[in-house]
Protein backbone atom coordinates (compact mmCIF):
# COMPACT_ATOMS: atom_id res chain seq x y z
CA UNK A 1 0.00 0.00 0.00
CA UNK A 2 1.08 3.43 -1.34
CA UNK A 3 1.41 6.00 1.37
CA UNK A 4 -0.50 8.92 -0.26
CA UNK A 5 1.98 11.48 2.00
CA UNK A 6 4.73 10.15 0.67
CA UNK A 7 4.40 10.11 -2.94
CA UNK A 8 2.55 13.44 -3.13
CA UNK A 9 5.42 14.65 -1.13
CA UNK A 10 6.42 17.47 -3.85
CA UNK A 11 3.13 18.55 -3.52
CA UNK A 12 1.80 21.06 -0.86
CA UNK A 13 -1.24 19.92 0.77
CA UNK A 14 -4.22 22.78 -0.05
CA UNK A 15 -7.68 23.47 0.42
CA UNK A 16 -9.94 20.95 -1.25
CA UNK A 17 -9.61 21.59 -5.36
CA UNK A 18 -13.27 22.10 -7.39
CA UNK A 19 -13.87 19.39 -9.79
CA UNK A 20 -14.72 20.09 -13.33
CA UNK A 21 -16.54 18.49 -16.29
CA UNK A 22 -16.20 20.45 -19.66
CA UNK A 23 -18.41 19.51 -22.55
CA UNK A 24 -15.84 20.37 -25.15
CA UNK A 25 -17.58 20.17 -28.46
CA UNK A 26 -16.15 21.59 -31.28
CA UNK A 27 -12.60 22.19 -31.88
CA UNK A 28 -13.19 25.35 -33.23
CA UNK A 29 -13.81 26.58 -29.81
CA UNK A 30 -10.45 26.49 -29.03
CA UNK A 31 -9.76 29.56 -31.49
CA UNK A 32 -12.89 31.53 -31.27
CA UNK A 33 -14.32 33.86 -28.91
CA UNK A 34 -17.93 32.26 -28.26
CA UNK A 35 -20.10 31.89 -25.03
CA UNK A 36 -18.37 28.44 -24.44
CA UNK A 37 -14.89 29.90 -25.13
CA UNK A 38 -15.61 32.76 -22.37
CA UNK A 39 -17.20 30.91 -20.05
CA UNK A 40 -13.66 28.47 -20.09
CA UNK A 41 -11.40 31.78 -19.54
CA UNK A 42 -13.91 33.44 -16.70
CA UNK A 43 -13.53 29.86 -14.81
CA UNK A 44 -9.66 30.16 -15.23
CA UNK A 45 -9.91 33.22 -13.75
CA UNK A 46 -12.33 32.15 -10.53
CA UNK A 47 -10.71 29.08 -9.85
CA UNK A 48 -8.37 28.50 -7.13
CA UNK A 49 -4.94 28.42 -8.47
CA UNK A 50 -4.04 24.10 -9.38
CA UNK A 51 -0.80 22.84 -8.30
CA UNK A 52 -1.51 20.39 -11.35
CA UNK A 53 -4.40 19.34 -14.04
CA UNK A 54 -5.53 16.22 -14.24
CA UNK A 55 -7.42 16.17 -17.83
CA UNK A 56 -9.10 12.89 -18.46
CA UNK A 57 -9.99 13.56 -22.21
CA UNK A 58 -12.58 12.05 -24.64
CA UNK A 59 -10.18 11.89 -26.98
CA UNK A 60 -7.51 9.86 -25.33
CA UNK A 61 -9.13 5.83 -25.39
CA UNK A 62 -6.86 2.54 -25.19
CA UNK A 63 -7.62 -1.18 -24.66
CA UNK A 64 -6.60 -3.10 -21.51
CA UNK A 65 -4.69 -0.65 -19.56
CA UNK A 66 -5.32 2.62 -18.35
CA UNK A 67 -2.37 5.42 -19.28
CA UNK A 68 -0.77 8.00 -17.42
CA UNK A 69 0.95 10.23 -19.22
CA UNK A 70 4.23 11.08 -17.47
CA UNK A 71 6.43 13.35 -19.93
CA UNK A 72 7.98 16.12 -18.80
CA UNK A 73 6.92 18.58 -22.16
CA UNK A 74 3.47 17.24 -23.06
CA UNK A 75 3.10 17.39 -27.10
CA UNK A 76 -0.24 19.43 -28.72
CA UNK A 77 -1.76 16.62 -30.61
CA UNK A 78 -4.21 17.98 -33.30
CA UNK A 79 -6.00 14.74 -33.37
CA UNK A 80 -9.06 16.72 -35.60
CA UNK A 81 -8.93 17.03 -39.88
CA UNK A 82 -10.23 19.34 -41.99
CA UNK A 83 -10.41 22.82 -39.73
CA UNK A 84 -8.41 25.61 -40.94
CA UNK A 85 -4.90 26.31 -40.85
CA UNK A 86 -5.04 28.74 -37.37
CA UNK A 87 -6.35 25.76 -35.38
CA UNK A 88 -3.31 23.44 -36.58
CA UNK A 89 -0.99 26.16 -35.59
CA UNK A 90 -2.01 25.96 -32.08
CA UNK A 91 0.01 25.26 -29.50
CA UNK A 92 -0.17 24.43 -25.29
CA UNK A 93 3.16 24.19 -24.17
CA UNK A 94 2.41 23.51 -20.40
CA UNK A 95 4.53 21.52 -18.81
CA UNK A 96 3.98 18.28 -17.70
CA UNK A 97 3.96 16.40 -14.07
CA UNK A 98 6.02 13.59 -14.11
CA UNK A 99 5.99 13.15 -10.00
CA UNK A 100 2.29 13.84 -10.09
CA UNK A 101 1.39 11.23 -13.04
CA UNK A 102 3.52 8.64 -11.16
CA UNK A 103 1.90 9.14 -7.73
CA UNK A 104 -1.09 8.35 -9.29
CA UNK A 105 0.21 5.45 -11.13
CA UNK A 106 1.13 3.93 -7.45
CA UNK A 107 -2.29 5.38 -6.05
CA UNK A 108 -4.83 3.60 -8.16
CA UNK A 109 -5.32 0.19 -6.92
CA UNK A 110 -8.40 -1.03 -8.73
CA UNK A 111 -7.69 -0.62 -12.15
CA UNK A 112 -4.40 -1.82 -14.31
CA UNK A 113 -2.34 1.61 -14.48
CA UNK A 114 0.37 2.54 -16.36
CA UNK A 115 2.61 5.39 -17.59
CA UNK A 116 2.83 6.53 -21.02
CA UNK A 117 5.33 8.83 -22.84
CA UNK A 118 3.87 8.62 -25.81
CA UNK A 119 0.83 10.64 -25.65
CA UNK A 120 1.23 14.66 -24.74
CA UNK A 121 -2.01 16.80 -24.83
CA UNK A 122 -5.44 15.86 -27.35
CA UNK A 123 -8.19 18.52 -28.42
CA UNK A 124 -10.10 17.67 -25.73
CA UNK A 125 -7.79 18.34 -22.87
CA UNK A 126 -5.56 21.56 -24.93
CA UNK A 127 -8.46 23.12 -26.60
CA UNK A 128 -10.26 24.21 -23.34
CA UNK A 129 -7.29 24.59 -21.16
CA UNK A 130 -5.84 27.24 -23.94
CA UNK A 131 -8.54 29.48 -23.18
CA UNK A 132 -8.78 28.36 -19.15
CA UNK A 133 -5.46 28.69 -18.37
CA UNK A 134 -3.99 30.99 -21.07
CA UNK A 135 -0.69 31.33 -20.04
CA UNK A 136 0.03 27.30 -20.19
CA UNK A 137 2.08 27.85 -16.87
CA UNK A 138 0.64 24.88 -14.94
CA UNK A 139 1.59 20.99 -14.93
CA UNK A 140 -0.49 19.12 -17.43
CA UNK A 141 -1.04 15.64 -17.24
CA UNK A 142 -3.43 13.53 -18.77
CA UNK A 143 -4.73 9.39 -18.19
CA UNK A 144 -6.57 7.46 -21.13
CA UNK A 145 -9.79 5.90 -21.23
CA UNK A 146 -9.69 1.99 -20.90
CA UNK A 147 -12.52 1.04 -23.35
CA UNK A 148 -12.24 -2.79 -22.33
CA UNK A 149 -13.91 -1.42 -19.18
CA UNK A 150 -16.94 -0.54 -18.27
CA UNK A 151 -18.76 3.03 -17.09
CA UNK A 152 -18.59 1.31 -13.15
CA UNK A 153 -14.78 0.52 -13.46
CA UNK A 154 -14.25 4.03 -15.08
CA UNK A 155 -16.18 5.39 -11.78
CA UNK A 156 -14.30 2.64 -9.70
CA UNK A 157 -11.03 4.33 -10.81
CA UNK A 158 -12.07 8.00 -10.06
CA UNK A 159 -12.81 7.23 -6.66
CA UNK A 160 -9.67 6.54 -6.07
CA UNK A 161 -8.21 9.98 -7.37
CA UNK A 162 -10.42 11.51 -4.49
CA UNK A 163 -7.31 12.60 -2.33
CA UNK A 164 -5.47 14.46 -5.29
CA UNK A 165 -7.83 17.30 -4.09
CA UNK A 166 -6.31 17.87 -1.63
CA UNK A 167 -2.89 18.37 -3.22
CA UNK A 168 -4.04 20.78 -5.09
CA UNK A 169 -4.95 18.97 -8.36
CA UNK A 170 -7.76 19.85 -10.65
CA UNK A 171 -9.46 16.85 -11.75
CA UNK A 172 -11.15 18.19 -15.33
CA UNK A 173 -13.58 15.44 -17.53
CA UNK A 174 -13.57 16.40 -20.88
CA UNK A 175 -16.27 15.02 -23.11
CA UNK A 176 -20.29 16.14 -23.73
CA UNK A 177 -22.57 14.79 -21.74
CA UNK A 178 -24.99 13.73 -25.54
CA UNK A 179 -22.10 13.24 -28.30
CA UNK A 180 -23.72 11.56 -31.80
CA UNK A 181 -21.56 13.16 -34.97
CA UNK A 182 -24.03 11.25 -37.20
CA UNK A 183 -27.08 13.25 -36.24
CA UNK A 184 -25.28 16.94 -36.39
CA UNK A 185 -28.22 19.24 -37.22
CA UNK A 186 -26.36 22.54 -37.65
CA UNK A 187 -29.41 25.41 -36.41
CA UNK A 188 -31.61 22.63 -35.95
CA UNK A 189 -33.20 22.43 -31.83
CA UNK A 190 -31.90 19.56 -29.46
CA UNK A 191 -33.64 16.30 -30.45
CA UNK A 192 -36.18 14.53 -28.34
CA UNK A 193 -34.04 12.11 -27.38
CA UNK A 194 -31.31 14.26 -26.50
CA UNK A 195 -32.68 16.56 -24.47
CA UNK A 196 -34.38 13.86 -22.60
CA UNK A 197 -30.66 11.95 -22.16
CA UNK A 198 -29.30 15.55 -20.76
CA UNK A 199 -32.10 16.35 -18.49
CA UNK A 200 -32.04 12.66 -16.85
CA UNK A 201 -27.97 13.26 -16.34
CA UNK A 202 -28.81 16.43 -15.19
CA UNK A 203 -31.09 15.24 -12.24
CA UNK A 204 -29.07 12.23 -11.52
CA UNK A 205 -26.03 14.80 -11.18
CA UNK A 206 -27.84 16.98 -8.71
CA UNK A 207 -28.82 14.01 -6.40
CA UNK A 208 -24.96 13.30 -6.52
CA UNK A 209 -26.30 9.67 -8.19
CA UNK A 210 -22.83 9.02 -9.81
CA UNK A 211 -23.30 5.10 -10.17
CA UNK A 212 -27.26 5.62 -11.70
CA UNK A 213 -25.22 8.15 -13.93
CA UNK A 214 -22.55 5.31 -14.66
CA UNK A 215 -25.51 2.85 -15.11
CA UNK A 216 -27.01 5.28 -17.34
CA UNK A 217 -25.04 4.61 -20.56
CA UNK A 218 -26.88 2.29 -23.39
CA UNK A 219 -29.38 1.19 -20.78
CA UNK A 220 -32.37 2.93 -23.01
CA UNK A 221 -33.19 3.99 -26.55
CA UNK A 222 -32.09 7.79 -25.58
CA UNK A 223 -29.10 6.62 -23.99
CA UNK A 224 -27.64 4.83 -27.39
CA UNK A 225 -28.39 7.43 -29.81
CA UNK A 226 -27.03 9.85 -26.98
CA UNK A 227 -24.01 7.88 -26.85
CA UNK A 228 -23.18 5.24 -30.17
CA UNK A 229 -19.95 5.59 -28.60
CA UNK A 230 -19.19 6.16 -25.00
CA UNK A 231 -15.63 8.27 -25.09
CA UNK A 232 -17.38 11.17 -24.46
CA UNK A 233 -19.71 10.01 -21.99
CA UNK A 234 -16.96 8.86 -19.59
CA UNK A 235 -15.07 11.45 -18.81
CA UNK A 236 -17.85 13.04 -16.79
CA UNK A 237 -17.30 9.83 -14.14
CA UNK A 238 -14.40 11.46 -12.66
CA UNK A 239 -15.04 14.74 -11.45
CA UNK A 240 -18.55 12.50 -10.03
CA UNK A 241 -16.06 10.07 -8.52
CA UNK A 242 -14.08 12.55 -6.80
CA UNK A 243 -16.84 14.65 -5.64
CA UNK A 244 -18.71 13.93 -2.52
CA UNK A 245 -22.38 14.93 -0.92
CA UNK A 246 -20.39 18.34 0.81
CA UNK A 247 -19.63 19.53 -2.56
CA UNK A 248 -21.76 22.39 -4.40
CA UNK A 249 -22.56 21.82 -7.50
CA UNK A 250 -23.09 24.18 -10.60
CA UNK A 251 -24.22 23.25 -14.16
CA UNK A 252 -22.89 26.21 -17.07
CA UNK A 253 -23.27 25.92 -21.17
CA UNK A 254 -26.01 23.83 -20.52
CA UNK A 255 -27.18 23.75 -24.10
CA UNK A 256 -27.24 22.01 -27.27
CA UNK A 257 -24.96 22.83 -30.33
CA UNK A 258 -26.13 21.25 -33.68
CA UNK A 259 -28.90 19.18 -32.04
CA UNK A 260 -27.23 16.21 -30.85
CA UNK A 261 -23.78 17.92 -28.77
CA UNK A 262 -25.20 18.73 -25.34
CA UNK A 263 -22.61 21.67 -24.16
CA UNK A 264 -23.72 21.29 -20.14
CA UNK A 265 -20.91 21.29 -18.36
CA UNK A 266 -20.55 21.13 -14.57
CA UNK A 267 -18.54 22.00 -11.62
CA UNK A 268 -18.32 20.56 -7.87
CA UNK A 269 -16.39 22.53 -5.13
ZN1 LIG B 1 -14.56 15.51 -28.61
Amino acid sequence: MTDMNSAFAHLRTTQRMPALFVGHGNPMNAIEDNAYSRSWRALGDRLPAPQAILCVSAHWMTRGATLVHVGARPKTIHDFGGFPRELYQQQYPAPGAPETAQAVIELVRASHVAGDTEWGLDHGAWSVLIKMFPKADIPVFQLSLDLSRNPRDHLALARELKPLREKGVLVIGSGNMVHNLMALAPGAPAYDWAESFDDDMARKIEARDAAGVANALGASRAARLSHPTPEHFLPALFPLGVADAADELSFFNANFDMGSISMRSFLLS
